[in-house]
């Protein structure tokens, strides 16, 4: 027998933004456990902002596990908050409810920025660095400072320990801002990934003393970019039909549906869809190829695969929740007819 960390990850309580929480337990097995061999567990939710009138306990259902390569014999499992029953969600549970599809594939990119001591990390203690030019994707001490980079490759490997469809990373047009790209088949599956790749990239940044800003305009009404979590997403009809006729639907179906596509996009993001820095207002909707100030960009490569294929929402921001996100737009494709 072998005794495993199970460390038991759930989304907190707290709105807009739950906050990722975790607690261990110790658990013997014959060889590395499957998911239906994990137990239930609890934890006190009056401390989470999960209580429900006098009964505080809430239980926690192990819904997904990754390897967690920092520690001997560790394991990430993601859970569902749910009623003392076990079977009732938890209100604060988005998870449970969500329209999931295996070929609805989700491409998240997810940006942020590194603080320390309430400032992007890189920016000077007082007014600001030189504008913003050569930061995304640069290389050198003055373009991405001497800590980021070192993160960033450690960060991508926990995730790919942890068997979690990273995709890639780039410094962003901020100084002091990065992204990393998760890729996911399903809306669960996508979803799961990208909120434990936050947490993984939460814990690192511990030891060094720096948080993860993940509001999207941190550095409020400046010449700063903010930061997003575009939402590329082909469904199989997508990728496998399409047509400009279908497309042309879809995007009316969007455009239909704009209010409730941003209220579930993040909080804030007002103050990062004014139509600069490569966004469109929240107020309007519009989509474009290879346009980075359009709602959606269309990739050449759809249009010329005769409209199939892949699009990029681009108005989710980077608080906002990958399950509520993915959910949301299946919801909107659901509603247009294929013939
Ligand atoms: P950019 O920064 O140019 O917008 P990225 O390379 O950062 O683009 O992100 C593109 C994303 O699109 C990746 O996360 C990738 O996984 C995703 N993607 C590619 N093909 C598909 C597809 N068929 N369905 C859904 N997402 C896709
Ligand atoms: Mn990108
Ligand atoms: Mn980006
Ligand atoms: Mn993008």
């Amino acid at each position: 027998m072998t005794k495993y960390k199970l460390e038991y990850l759930w989304l907190d309580g707290y709105t807009p933004v739950p906050n990722l929480r975790g607690k261990t337990q110790i658990k013997e097995f014959d060889t590395y456990p499957a998911l239906d061999e994990l137990p239930m567990w609890g934890f006190d939710g009056s401390s989470t902002k999960q209580a429900e009138g006098r009964s505080s306990d809430c239980v926690l259902k192990p819904v997904s596990m990754f390897p967690d390569s920092t520690r001997k014999n560790g394991v990430l499992v993601m859970c569902e908050v749910m009623m003392p029953d076990g079977e009732t969600p938890h209100p604060s549970n988005g998870r449970a409810t969500i329209l999931d599809d295996p070929g609805a594939w989700f491409g998240f990119e997810q940006e942020y920025f590194f603080y320390k001591d309430g400032r992007p990390i890189g920016f000077p203690d007082r007014g600001f660095p030189a504008p913003q030019g050569p930061y995304y994707t640069g290389v050198g001490y003055s373009n991405v400072g001497n800590i980021a980079r070192q993160i960033v490759e450690e960060h991508l490997d926990l995730c790919l320990d942890a068997g979690i469809n990273h995709e890639g990373i780039n410094a962003e047009v901020a100084k002091g801002q990065w992204e990393f790209q998760i890729f996911g088949k399903g809306s669960k599956k996508a979803a799961d990934e990208m909120w434990v790749a936050r947490y993984l990239l939460q814990r690192l940044t511990e030891k060094y003393g720096i948080d993860i800003e993940y509001h999207c305009k941190p550095l409020g009404d400046t010449d700063w970019n903010g930061s997003g979590m575009h939402a590329n997403f082909s469904t199989t009809y997508l990728r496998e039909v399409g047509g400009k006729a279908y497309f042309e639907q879809l995007m009316t179906a969007f455009e239909d549906a704009r209010e409730d596509h941003i209220a579930v996009y993040g909080p804030d993001n007002h103050l990062r869809l004014t139509g600069l820095h490569e966004t469109q207002s929240i107020h309007s909707f519009s989509y474009g190829v290879a346009d980075r100030g359009a709602s959606i960009r269309v990739p050449h490569s759809f249009v010329k695969n005769d409209y199939r294929g892949y699009l990029e929402d681009r108005r989710p921001n980077s608080q906002g929740d990958p399950y509520q996100i993915a959910s949301r737009i299946l919801k909107t494709v659901a509603s247009v007819p294929t013939s």
